[in-house]
Order: structure tokens, then sequence, then C-alpha cells
């Protein structure tokens, strides 16, 4: 079976704005994040973004746009050794689309990433500044690391919950 690093986007892999990021121009990608997951990448982590992108349902900006986003911030991985394996994304917003079963607080893209790529959720984890990626990650029973928006991972903190039996963990800054 494989193991995963799963990767909220906004405030993790790429600066938080506090809203949708509907153009490329404002997506400023967090560069200092790829150092500590490459290191997890060249341990046989996959690296997965699971990310909500609700504001496609409401038509601020298309799946293309979202694409050539995705194809800057895995080239700049690429460029350090580190690959992203897969980019998840739930494109509906309950006040369009009505509910889903992939939009975070739900598990539905991680249960799709877990059978897809055969991972196992007890030697996975879920980096995310939101409650909400803790809680999707939990359910699909893989750890959460809550982090502050745009804070830095911290590589042995990923590695001392793999280790560990906490499901629901604060990094460094949100225990300040
Ligand atoms: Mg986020
Ligand atoms: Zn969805």
């Amino acid at each position: 079976m494989n193991k995963a690093i799963f990767l909220d986007r906004d405030g993790v892999l790429n600066h938080e704005i506090n809203d949708y990021i509907t153009k490329l121009e404002d997506f400023e990608i967090l560069t200092y994040q790829i150092a500590p997951l490459k290191r997890l990448h060249d341990e046989g982590y996959l690296l997965i973004i699971i990310t909500n992108q609700g504001g496609i349902a409401q038509k601020r900006y298309t799946e293309e746009a979202l694409a050539e986003m995705h194809k800057g911030l895995y080239a700049s991985f690429e460029a350090q050794g580190a690959l992203i394996t897969h980019a998840y994304y739930c494109k509906h917003h309950p006040t369009v689309s009505g509910d889903c079963d992939c939009r975070k607080p739900k598990s539905g893209m991680l249960l799709e990433a877990i059978a897809t790529y055969d991972i196992d959720p007890a030697q996975s984890v879920m980096i995310g500044d939101k409650q909400r990626d803790v809680e999707a990650a939990n359910g699909a029973g893989v750890k959460g690391i809550l982090i502050a928006p745009d804070e830095q991972i911290d590589y042995d903190l990923v590695k001392l919950v793999l280790a560990g039996d906490k499901f629901d963990v604060l990094s460094a800054a949100m225990l300040k």
C-alpha cells in the first residue's frame, strides 16, 4: 500500500487571500513549503491536494483557469524534485449545486484518492489551515494537522504525528 501527505491548497501551498483565487496573478505559490514536502516525497509519501473550489460552481472562474494555476504549482514543485501526484478539487457549492460528497468537511475526495492510489490511511496525514480539513481527513481515517494560514510545514511535526495516535493536532503557531 501507499502512504500520502494530503494537502489543502489555499493557505498551505499558495498564499491565502481570504477569497476564491480567480486569476493566475493572485495565485502566489508558497515556495518555502517545497523543501519539507520534498523530504516527505523522497521518503515515499504521495503528495495529493484536496481543495474546495466552490468558486467554479459560482462561475467566478473556470476549470481551465484552475488547471493553469495547478500547472504552475506542479512545475515549481517538480523543479525541486517534489512531484504532486494529483489535485482533487470540489467544484460544487451548496448555494448553487446543492450538497455533494466531496466538499470538505466531507471526506469524499480523500476516499477517492485512497481507493485510486491504494493508500493506507493509517500511514497518512492531511495538512490544512481550516478545521474542516482535519474533519475531512478524520472522516477517512487519516490524521490531521491544523496550521495557521501560510505557516511553514514543520517536517518534524509531520513525522511525529505520523508516528503517533492523535488525529487532530495543532501546529506550533496554532498553539500560541
Ligand atoms: Mg485552506
Ligand atoms: Zn463537491
